[in-house]
């Protein structure tokens, strides 16, 4: 198995940097999962590493080797992209043993037989392998163009949001299947989406990239918990942090127009002189509370959106002032009731207000 490294690749498109100096490092056998916006450069690097695109600066490697010269074929990695495309006339298994009948592989039919059999049980597809495969419906495709990309054994896998054209169940199932063959076939694996419960869920190690560039790399647990910046913040976890703008002062924090005030406790030294801070709250950090209590900040229920076994509540604290909470459906808030918000200063999150960049 090989490694899969960036380092300082940079792409542009005419104008348009598409990667700006890149550096990435994904471990032998690791499932990564690099997760951003449209239009962060997620396939443009995917199609560096296949070769479908060239480079303009900085190189790949593959098991510590410099591939960045080597034709796709040459680099032997499965790429899977959003748009499959079958062969719409062929069977199912013909469509998936095309890449092993390539004339340099020359494998015997048994082989190929084995080996597209396996892949489709894995995938749930085997009952399907005789059908055309323009007979298929859309997620049953998307199967076989996975099953096709994984019947050899490449260096790595390279994944273009594979599940994301499908709908929402079956895109579970896809994603537990697809983890579950990585774990078994332990190919280095780099997995591209922009959705963030994909990438918490997949990703051995998750790479959270902006504009040609990585912000953030970690666990799932570091990316949430420990986000660098803000955007890495508001980009990872629904429903989204609450965000605000708050001064320092007296060892409080306060709100927009004193919307609310929260008083410090042992974040002095990273707030060091700083009198303007970005605040992070998560909804589910936060606890609401039908009790009277000068201490905590209060507002009134704008809005409850229920979510199940949970309630989305959305308070107003004065001054324009919106924050989300999680909340047990068993609490009932109800719109136009005065809550206490109560905040642990243990779970929030402060950022330099200038930069974004976390003060933790
Ligand atoms: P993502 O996959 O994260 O949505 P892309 O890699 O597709 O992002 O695109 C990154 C940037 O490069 C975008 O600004 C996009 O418009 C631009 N881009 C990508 N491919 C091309 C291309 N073939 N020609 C011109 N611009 C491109
Ligand atoms: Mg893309």
């Amino acid at each position: 198995m090989a490694s899969l490294e960036f380092r300082g690749v940079s792409k542009s498109f005419r104008e348009t940097p598409a990667l700006r100096g890149l550096d990435l490092s994904i471990r032998s056998d690791e499932f990564f999962v690099l997760l951003g916006p449209t239009g962060a450069g997620k396939t443009t690097l995917l199609r560096c590493a296949a070769g479908l695109e060239s480079l303009d600066e900085g190189e790949i490697r593959v098991g510590g080797n410099d591939i960045s010269g080597l034709s796709p074929s040459a680099r032997d990695m499965a790429f899977i992209s959003q748009q499959y495309s079958l062969y719409p006339r062929y069977t199912v298994f013909d469509n998936m043993a095309f890449p092993l009948r390539a004339p340099s592989r020359r494998l015997p039919e048994s082989e190929i037989r084995k080996r597209v059999t396996s892949a489709a049980e894995l995938l749930s597809i085997a009952h399907l392998l005789d059908r055309r495969s323009d007979h298929l419906a859309g997620g049953e495709m998307q199967r076989v163009a996975i099953g096709r990309a994984i019947v050899r054994s490449p260096k790595a896998y390279l994944m273009d949001e594979p599940v994301s054209s499908l709908d929402a169940k079956l895109r579970e199932k896809l994603r537990v299947e697809l983890k579950a063959l990585q774990r078994t076939a332990g190919i280095t694996t780099l997995y591209v989406t922009h959705d963030q419960v994909e990438a918490m869920s997949l990703g051995d190690s998750v790479g959270v990239m902006r504009n040609g560039k990585l912000e953030q790399l970690g666990s799932p647990r570091d990316i949430y918990d420990r986000p660098a910046n803000t955007f890495v913040a508001a980009f990872v976890g629904t429903p989204a942090i609450n965000l605000l703008p708050v001064d320092v002062e007296d060892g409080a924090l306060v709100g927009p127009g004193g919307a609310f005030r929260l008083q410090l406790n042992g974040d002095g030294a990273a707030i060091g002189d700083r009198r303007l801070l970005f605040l992070g709250l998560r909804p589910e950090d936060m606890a609401l509370s039908r009790q009277e209590d000068a201490s905590l900040p209060s507002g009134r229920i704008a809005l409850v959106e229920s979510l199940g076994m949970e309630d989305s509540v959305l308070v107003e604290m004065g001054g324009g002032v919106e924050m989300r909470a999680l909340c047990s459906a068993l609490h009932r808030f109800q719109p136009g009731e005065n809550v206490r918000v109560g905040v642990d200063s243990k779970r929030w999150k402060l950022f330099d207000a200038r930069t974004g960049k976390s003060l933790g």
